[in-house]
């Protein structure tokens, strides 16, 4: 059977190399934005890219627009990095008006390269805005500076879509934007149009929510614009290989974006320290395909039977008839 697989795509930052405050000369050679894109281009499956900006050192746009036309890829998104040394303290709700109007220059700053790249969105991850210890911000002033700088950027530019990333914790031991719930009441209270959420289902896992039931709130609220896909081991973003460790909820995810007609791409935000960040992509993509033929197989009208009388075992039966069987044709 010939499948119509959904688009893949990936964070270029999958085919970067990393530094960790252990390996602080990096687990390998530093990669260029063009090298990152020639190394997304080799995985062979993928169409889409979300593109860091600022580009690595001396890489200009005309060149990343070259770079991504040679590979046969597209911009999905632009992500401004708004979590660097300057942002320690947060970049929208930084304490310093000056550094927030930075952060906002940076963000303008990357608007123009969604347009430039003809990108979808403009992703923003503000990292380091929230707090560490009990006691060290105003929680009120958090949520007005958080709430109303993302309201100005939508303002800004209203011909451009802005995804925020949700994530519970680092680097900030609590990220102000932490969960789908909070995420959405910000949104709502920003009253603006060109506002949604990217859900990562990794930060959905380590921060104790559902991803299916994440997914599925954020859909009832026309809220989920993107996702990334991933696994952890539920204590850490860990970033490994998608359907590594927890298979059944991953499938439990698609299948909640799969039976609301979720259109949209299917992104890896992986980091691959000691892996060749290649043969990771294309490992993950082969479980994404056997997922998505998973999905063709599985009897929905049973599995919305068996819900409709929460049996648990006979939802499980189904699912396992489809699952455990699914890569059984992938190389
Ligand atoms: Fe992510
Ligand atoms: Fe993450």
């Amino acid at each position: 059977m010939m499948t119509d697989y959904p688009p893949f795509g990936a964070g270029l930052w999958h085919f970067a190399s990393y530094v960790d405050r252990y390996a602080t000369d990096g687990y390998a050679a530093p990669v260029s934005t063009l090298e990152q894109i020639a190394r997304a281009g080799e995985v062979g499956d993928l169409t889409y890219v979300d593109v860091p900006y600022p580009f690595t050192d001396g890489v200009t746009i005309e060149q990343v627009k070259a770079a991504l036309t040679q590979n046969g890829l597209q911009a999905v998104g632009v992500t401004p990095e708004i979590y660097m040394r300057r942002f320690r303290k947060g970049a929208f709700t930084n304490p310093d008006a000056a550094v927030r109007a930075q952060a906002g220059a940076v963000l303008n700053e990357a608007a123009d390269v969604v347009r430039a790249l003809d990108a979808r969105y403009l992703k923003v991850w503000p990292g380091q805005d929230g707090w560490d210890y009990p006691f060290q911000v105003d929680h009120h002033q958090q949520w007005t500076l958080a709430v109303s700088g993302m309201r100005d950027l939508a303002l800004a530019n209203p011909d451009i879509k802005i995804v925020i990333e949700y994530k519970p914790r680092e680097p900030r031991q609590k990220m102000f934007w932490d969960s789908a719930a909070k995420t959405a009441l910000g949104i709502k209270a920003m009253g603006v149009e060109n506002v949604g959420v990217l859900l990562d289902f990794g930060h959905a896992l380590f921060g104790g929510e559902s991803p299916a039931a994440a997914a599925q709130l954020l859909i009832d609220h026309d809220l989920l614009w993107a996702m990334d896909v991933n696994d952890n081991l539920r204590g850490w973003d860990d970033d490994m290989v998608v359907g590594t460790v927890h298979p059944v909820e991953v499938f439990e995810f698609f299948y909640t974006l799969k039976v609301n007609n979720w259109q949209g791409v299917w992104q890896l935000d992986q980091f691959p320290f000691r892996e060749d960040t290649v043969e990771a992509a294309r490992l993950s993509i082969r479980f994404l395909k056997g997922i998505h033929r998973a999905l063709e197989e599985l009897d929905i009208a049973a599995l919305r039977e068996a819900q409709s009388n929460e049996d648990a075992l006979g939802a499980q039966r189904l699912v396992q008839d489809v699952l455990f069987s699914c890569l059984r044709s992938e190389s």
